[in-house]
């Protein structure tokens, strides 16, 4: 297996990607041209290098969501999306219907355009030394004229790798109410989620939503605090390997759901939790 590192100042992203057990080659191309992540400047040099391999795999993120549809198109062949399990060399596992049932594609091409969601698979090991090796690139100018990039700052976890995450939905009220899931999601270290109502609401960033049109998360433990349990929702949460809910509903979806279901007001129940942890002391 080979890794393509893109970007500019990325010795560092190929030295790590080189300790990934089971990588046989980094190729690493550097220019200032891709610093703004442009598909246009990237698909490129992965149609040229595609005609050395049978499998090509980016990651279902907002990067590989933009690459691979054009990367598919400039070599004539159907990608496979979302993949969330790998059954053999052409047969893959991918959820449709929002999440609701999972399809096996069969693919008959010679070349497989993949793009895999990584929570649904197990970090490699590390402990390798894989050589790294520079891919020429030709003008890396596109049509497409970067502006500007804003990026959301912060210290917490990321959402699709976090070990816990606590998710908030609209019934916090206001952005101030959400501050209650962030200051729980602080103490435990956790990446912070929320529902599309939460953020329609203005109640939390875009990038914090969780579901269908959000992220997908695989945590260890997801929090959620006054949240329904919608489908939509649920999409994004199937990974979850344990589901703690609060909720003054007794009936809420997510409620029925949970492994540990509490029913109660969120405006009660998290400032006391929050207090229990600071008296215990706990903090991860
Ligand atoms: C095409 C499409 C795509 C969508 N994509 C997404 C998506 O990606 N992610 C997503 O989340 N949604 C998505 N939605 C929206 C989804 O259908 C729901 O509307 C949304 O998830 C509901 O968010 P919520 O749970 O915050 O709000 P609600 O459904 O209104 O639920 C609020 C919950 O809070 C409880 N509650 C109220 N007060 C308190 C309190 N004081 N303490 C504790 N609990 C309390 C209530 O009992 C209720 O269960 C999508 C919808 C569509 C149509």
């Amino acid at each position: 297996m080979d890794l393509l590192v893109v970007g500019d100042g990325v010795d560092g992203v190929a030295a790590e990607a080189a300790a990934i057990a089971g990588v046989h080659r980094v190729r690493i191309a550097q220019d200032a041209g891709f610093l703004t992540q442009s598909a246009g400047a990237v698909v490129p040099i992965l149609a040229d290098l595609a005609e050395g391999y049978t499998h090509i795999v980016g990651s279902a993120g907002a990067v590989g969501r933009d690459v691979f549809p054009r990367l598919a198109a400039r070599l004539d062949l159907m990608p496979v999306t979302d993949v969330v399990a790998v059954l053999g060399p052409n047969r893959f596992v991918r959820p449709i219907y929002a999440g609701n049932a999972l399809e096996t594609v069969v693919s008959g091409q010679e070349k497989h355009l993949l793009t895999i969601r990584a929570s649904a698979f197990r970090a490699a090991a590390g402990g390798n030394e894989a050589v790294i090796e520079p891919v020429d690139h030709g003008d890396v100018t596109t049509l497409a004229k970067f502006i500007a990039a804003h990026r959301s700052q912060g210290d917490t976890p990321d959402l699709a790798t976090a070990q816990i995450v606590v998710g908030g939905g609209v019934s916090v009220g206001s952005p101030e109410g959400f501050k209650l899931i962030e200051s729980l999601a602080a103490r435990l270290s956790a990446a912070v989620g929320a529902t599309r109502a939460a953020v329609d609401a203005g109640y939390a960033p875009n990038d914090w939503q969780v579901g269908q049109t959000g992220k997908i998360i695989a945590p260890d433990l997801y929090i959620a605090i006054g949240i329904s349990g919608a489908l939509q929702h649920l999409a994004g949460i199937q990974g979850a390997k344990k589901i703690i809910a609060i909720n003054t509903d007794a009936e809420a979806p997510l409620i029925k759901l949970a492994d540990v279901s509490l029913v109660g007001d969120l405006f009660e129940v998290i400032p006391a939790l929050i207090a229990e942890l600071d008296r215990l002391g706990i903090k991860r």
